[in-house]
């Protein structure tokens, strides 16, 4: 096994997995190591878990839970429930496959916390869990710096890689019914128009095939012969010498051997909290490390469609899930949505056998989050964490702005319910951290002002050769899911480094 590489990727997530493979692409030659600290998992290296037999995703989801892998969730949360103050309500996000950056969260005066902040850690990252929603930044949730033309490309090259389908306007069935509601409802002058919501869903055999970061990397190890990814090995450090990134230490994580690898470029992909911790565990410590951390605020409410929307009335549309969609626009900045439920592909869990399960619909609204310096992830410099990496700490306070915000995602998903039918119980905010997009804490930025992490390639100011990607590069206040953004920045940057490696090969 060679111990020098042109590329080492840390995290195997959409970001690391879009920088693999598009480097193995353009540079088929390329020796790209990429190391995942958590397992590989069952069924196939990215592959969805939705994809997966019933088994095998729960197999999955258990072992993808990092400290907690193997323990069901409701008896992981019942082991720390004892003490923890009920008021952080995070019990309402028990999603199997994650674990609690922090499961007895203290939060500050006046901090409103990410108590339900979550991670994943396995082979495709959180990847393989995703919901797969992919909508496009709208207006200011766009990277202002970045030429339109530019982003617009990426974007359409990660709806590509990541097998986005998209619905055309209008629609059909119970989904266009619905959408005409939300139209009379919400749309107006300046607004983004109101569809359907892309999803990275193929069907086959009328079936629908959930999009994984399996399928980001496609066949790289065929096309790519020097690509290599290696499980359950940490990434405890980028090595930086003389001021540049020169390579990285590992730990494996079952014998606990701890080795040095070389490597011409060193990429950080270990997503929105673990991204900066990487960097803070390298000594690479910008002003903006960890700050400027923004997720949006989530508020989801059930519904259940009155008589004039009753699926029965409706042709099915096979092939179409009908999340209506309502985008982010600056007039209004959230994005908010109806999934009638009855007959969804996605494995809820739920049962949803009787007449009035068949009415069942979820309604999401996400808001932006006012973007502050102050909200942050920090590290300790003595404690660690399981992984025995630097201990993380959320500081994060709603502003006034914010608390405005969240009103109006309740009334807004309200209003949704009182078009189609009546609302399930009054819409909640859920608790911070659940939306699970962590942005901003490794900011892009157009100059080295002291406001940003990395140029607007993702390359670190300041440590040549070392790049980082995922959601925490975005440095806007959105409410789209960010993923699509994530991979066509990844994409862009990888570009960037691949005509680097093709310059000196
Ligand atoms: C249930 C669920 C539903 C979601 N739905 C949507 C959706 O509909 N739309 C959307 O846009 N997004 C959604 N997301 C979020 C989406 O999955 C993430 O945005 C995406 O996975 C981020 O990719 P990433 O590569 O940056 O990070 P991740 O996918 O989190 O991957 C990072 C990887 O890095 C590894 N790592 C961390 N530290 C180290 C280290 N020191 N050494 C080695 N490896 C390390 C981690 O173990 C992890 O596997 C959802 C997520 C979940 C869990």
């Amino acid at each position: 096994m060679s111990d020098s590489y042109d590329v080492v990727i840390i995290g195997s997530g959409p970001a690391g997995a879009t920088y693999a493979r598009t480097i193995g692409d353009a540079v088929p030659g390329a020796r790209i190591l990429m190391v995942e600290v958590g397992p590989a998992i069952p069924g196939g290296r990215g592959e969805h878990t939705q994809n997966l037999t019933e088994p095998e995703r729960i197999a999955a989801q258990l072992l993808t839970q990092g400290p907690e892998a193997g323990i069901e969730r409701a008896k992981a949360l019942a082991g720390i429930a004892d003490g923890f103050d009920p008021s952080l309500e995070f019990r309402q996000t028990i999603l199997p496959g994650l674990f609690f950056l922090d499961p007895r969260p203290q939060l500050g005066p006046g901090e409103a916390g990410l108590s339900a902040a979550s991670m994943s850690s396995g082979v495709g990252g959180m990847g393989i869990h995703w919901g797969t929603s992919t909508p496009r930044p709208q207006q200011s949730e766009r990277i202002p710096f970045l030429p339109a033309a530019e982003l617009d490309t990426a974007l359409t090259h990660a709806e590509r890689l990541l097998r986005v389908s998209t619905w055309a306007t209008p629609g059909a069935g119970l989904g266009e019914a619905i959408r005409r509601e939300l139209v009379a409802e919400f749309d107006g002058p300046g607004l983004a128009p109101i569809g359907f919501m892309p999803l990275a869903i193929q069907w086959q055999d009328g079936r629908p095939h959930f999009s994984g970061t399996g399928t980001i990397l496609g066949d790289l190890e065929r096309t790519a012969p020097g690509f290599e990814l290696r499980a359950e090995t940490l990434a405890q450090r980028v090595i930086v010498d003389g001021g540049r990134a020169t390579g990285v230490v590992l730990q494996d994580r079952r014998t606990e051997e701890v080795t040095e690898v070389r490597a011409a470029h060193v990429v950080v992909c270990a997503d929105g909290l673990r991204t900066p911790q990487v960097l803070f565990a390298s000594g690479v410590r910008p002003t903006a490390l960890g700050h400027y951390l923004n997720e949006h605020f989530q508020v989801g409410a059930f519904g259940f469609l009155n008589d004039a929307f009753d699926p029965a009335r409706f042709e099915p549309t096979p092939g179409r899930i009908g999340y209506v969609h309502v985008p982010f626009s600056d007039e209004r900045p959230m994005q908010g949505g109806v999934i009638p439920l009855a007959g969804s592909p996605y494995r809820l869990g739920l049962e949803l056998d009787d007449a009035a399960a068949s009415r069942l619909v979820a309604i999401p609204w996400y808001g932006a989050k006012e973007i502050q310096f102050s909200d942050r992830v920090e590290f300790s410099e003595s404690e660690t964490d399981s992984y025995g990496m630097p201990k993380m700490i959320i500081r994060y306070s709603h502003t006034e702005r914010d608390r405005e915000t969240i009103e109006q995602l309740k009334q807004n998903a309200a209003r949704s319910a009182a078009r189609i039918g009546v609302l399930g119980e009054p819409p909640e905010l859920a608790a911070g951290g659940s939306s699970l997009h962590y942005q901003g804490t490794v900011r892009m930025g157009a100059v080295n002002d002291g406001t940003s992490v990395c140029d607007q390639y993702l390359r670190v100011w300041d440590v040549p050769n070392l790049y980082v990607g995922g959601n925490g590069v975005i440095p806007t206040a959105t409410a789209a899911n960010p993923t699509l953004t994530t991979v066509a920045l990844a994409w862009r940057a990888a570009r960037t480094l691949a005509a680097e490696l093709r310059h000196v090969t």
